[in-house]
């Protein structure tokens, strides 16, 4: 009994140890977050990662100003969320072979029929939007990711305006990912109205549990 006890408690301690370094089953996750939604618009069967076998995800920036300098930044950050590289996301000039499609138009475009969207979230500067597409059984998403950012109507400091695209354009690449709901804590990036290109414990521990998660969604076919 009292073997038993010792051998139990010299588990549990082996257990921390491997979490510790790293190699245990929680070394992945954030320890103390709490997470938040990531379906879209709370329905459980619009779950969507992208999948282990499209590692690295293909991501195009329209070479526009501060653009891609923009999107680098923030699949930096969202790689850097991640404790066990679950997620790698590459660069790629040709948008036709893109997973992700990030743009930067002079105002949000209008989405395509069926589309599904990820509402606009306007910071007084500028705006973003992401948007996708799925299959008549809608299980399947039928073309890349595509996310825009753009000023903010009759706003003309261009200064405000860059500033807002560091935040926005992180934003809405953690909806390409497949964060496809809101926070509702203002500290994080994934809040509506982002102020900050910093992820919280709670952004890195929803998408390390979401990339974790089965995804109910299926990745487009690549070309
Ligand atoms: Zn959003």
């Amino acid at each position: 009994m009292r073997g038993a006890a010792l051998l139990a408690g010299a588990a549990a301690l082996a257990l921390l140890a491997a979490c510790h370094e790293g190699t245990g089953p929680g070394a992945c996750f954030e320890s103390n977050a709490t997470p938040y939604a990531f379906d879209l618009n709370g329905d459980t069967t619009l779950v969507f990662h992208w999948p282990g076998s499209y590692m690295p995800v293909r991501v195009y920036a329209e070479p526009k100003g501060n653009l891609a300098a923009n999107v680098q930044a923030a699949m930096d950050l969202w790689t850097g969320a991640f404790r066990c590289g679950e997620l790698r996301l590459v660069s790629t000039s040709d948008s036709t072979r893109a997973d992700i499609i990030v743009r930067n138009p002079p105002s949000l475009p209008t989405a395509p029929r069926a589309a599904r969207v990820l509402r606009a979230d306007s910071v007084g500067a500028c705006q973003g939007v992401t948007q996708f597409t799925l299959d008549s059984a809608e299980t399947t998403l039928t073309g890349p990711m595509r996310s825009y950012v753009a000023p903010f109507p009759f706003v003309a400091d261009s200064a405000a305006i860059e500033a807002c695209y560091h935040f926005v354009t992180a934003h809405e690449l953690g909806h390409a990912l497949g964060l496809l709901a809101h926070s509702p804590d203002s500290n994080d990036l994934m809040y509506q109205q982002p102020r900050r290109r910093v992820l919280t414990e709670a952004d890195r521990y929803t998408i390390q549990l979401l990339y974790h998660t089965t995804s109910k969604l299926g990745p487009p076919a690549r070309p």
